[in-house]
């Protein structure tokens, strides 16, 4: 099958992929990667959300919400980074007041896992020597230290902790500590269809993409909380046992201890699921060890096969006051792209359309040719061996990767 430029063999998209618009440099970067690298060679089915931050004030929010909605729809969304506003972010934009995270309020609807995963570039190598594939991590997005209570302990008494069931029935209480003196204590809690869903989206994951799964905890210490962690997923996975097999992957339990210790060492090429705090600390340590934010994708999955891509970083804030002043930027917009080829892969998927498939597949290619033939962002100059003096600007790499795209897709290279 080949692939043409011009508008008369354009790939036309069979369903809809909902695009959520945001803020920013990556709302600058946004526009131009759909003028340049997608419009010209595809026709794509877009229900637009704009989540730029002045609508989701004038709207109270609602179109975050309905932005979710329609991912539940369609099934497939992509998103450009968003804002999330704090005290200073409501006087610059003049806010009715702080909304909440958008990622927040999405992945709530939608009751997904968020996947990160790094793109490997030749010559951006990971700081980690053996890391030769990417490292993927699902993060539980629910609850633990992000959802708990915690209180300040002023001088010596005993603090307990009461279940009172709704059934009437007698309450339980422990013991958390006698004080002899000031301390502090916190409560945390998860739910076990929470914890069911993640271990599913990360079993979906890994059946998907073929991948080993790792999960890891503490069960050795924290004999009930985090070994029901355990239980659940090794029910999760007992249910999927044929496919595992099927699929040829395995399924790992470890200590935590054991898992990050492992993975320094590992190639790479598996999921690493992580509870909650783990999946916030190791994507940043994976993230820093395989390059550059700008170098890394998300994706939510939700349990029952919803998907949403965006690149892992955020509004690239301080290269969009420089922009705004008219001076020139070093934006890296690999994530972003990835984000949009993500979700053209998956509606091609979805649909039975390879066509699409292979034009995400050719943009992909044009990215990281582009990379390796040493026309670099500022970011990832730094970091590139060899080395590489000048850097690109946010338009100039885009840009080249526009050229390369339209060779490839021009040429009408087999590209499948
Ligand atoms: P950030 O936008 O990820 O940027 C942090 C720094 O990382 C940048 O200043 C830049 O470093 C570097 N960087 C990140 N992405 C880059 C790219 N594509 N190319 C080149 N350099 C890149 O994080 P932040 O400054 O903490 O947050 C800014 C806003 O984004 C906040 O309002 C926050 O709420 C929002 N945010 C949104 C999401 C999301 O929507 N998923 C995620 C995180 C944060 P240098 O300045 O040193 O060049
Ligand atoms: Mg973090």
């Amino acid at each position: 099958m080949t692939l043409h430029a011009g508008a008369a063999h354009k790939v036309v998209a069979k369903n809809t992929i909902v695009e959520m618009d945001g803020d920013e440099m990556t709302r600058v970067i946004w526009a131009m990667v759909k003028q340049q690298l997608i419009e010209p060679f595809v026709e794509l089915k877009l229900e637009p959300y704009d989540l730029h931050l002045p609508n989701r004030d004038r709207t109270d929010d609602a179109i975050t919400v309905q932005a979710a909605e329609a991912i539940k729809r369609h099934g497939v969304g992509v998103k450009c980074a968003t804002i999330t506003p704090d005290a200073g972010r409501v006087k610059e934009y003049g806010l009715k007041k702080a909304w909440p995270s958008p990622n927040g309020t999405i992945r709530a609807i939608l009751d997904g896992t968020v996947f990160r995963k790094p793109i490997i570039v030749k010559n951006i190598p990971p700081m980690e020597r053996a890391w030769q594939k990417p490292i993927v991590i699902g993060r539980h997005a629910y609850g633990d230290v992000y959802r708990d209570v915690e209180m300040k302990i002023p001088g010596p008494g005993r603090v307990e902790m009461t279940y009172r069931p709704a059934d009437g029935s007698p309450p339980q209480t422990v013991v958390v500590h006698d004080f002899q003196g000031p301390g502090i204590v916190k409560g945390e809690h998860n739910t076990e269809k929470s914890i069911r869903s993640f271990a599913r989206a990360c079993i979906f994951y890994a059946l998907h993409d073929k991948l080993d799964l790792w999960f890891a905890a503490k069960d050795t210490i924290s004999k009930t909380y985090h070994a029901a962690f355990k239980e659940i997923f090794r029910a999760e996975i007992d249910a999927r046992r044929a496919d595992f097999e099927r699929a040829g992957i395995t399924y790992q339990y470890m200590l935590i201890d054991d898992a990050v210790a492992r993975v320094m060492r590992h190639p790479g090429g598996f999921l690493w699921a992580c509870r909650n705090y783990d999946g916030d600390v190791f994507s940043d340590m994976l993230a820093s060890g395989f390059g550059s934010l700008g170098l890394m994708t998300s994706v939510l999955v939700s349990p029952d096969g919803h998907f949403e891509f965006e690149a892992a970083h955020g509004t690239v804030q301080r290269h969009y006051y420089q922009h705004q002043k008219g001076e020139p930027t070093s934006t890296n917009s690999t994530a972003t792209i990835f984000a949009w080829t993500g979700a053209i892969t998956k509606r091609g998927e979805l649909d039975g359309t390879p066509e699409l498939v292979a034009f995400a597949r050719a943009l992909e290619e044009s990215v990281v040719e582009t990379i390796e033939a040493g026309i670099v962002t500022k970011d990832l100059a730094a970091i590139a061996q060899p080395p590489i003096a000048r850097h690109a600007t946010t338009e100039g790499f885009i840009n080249a990767i526009g050229e390369r795209l339209a060779h490839k897709v021009g040429a009408g290279l087999a590209l499948l």
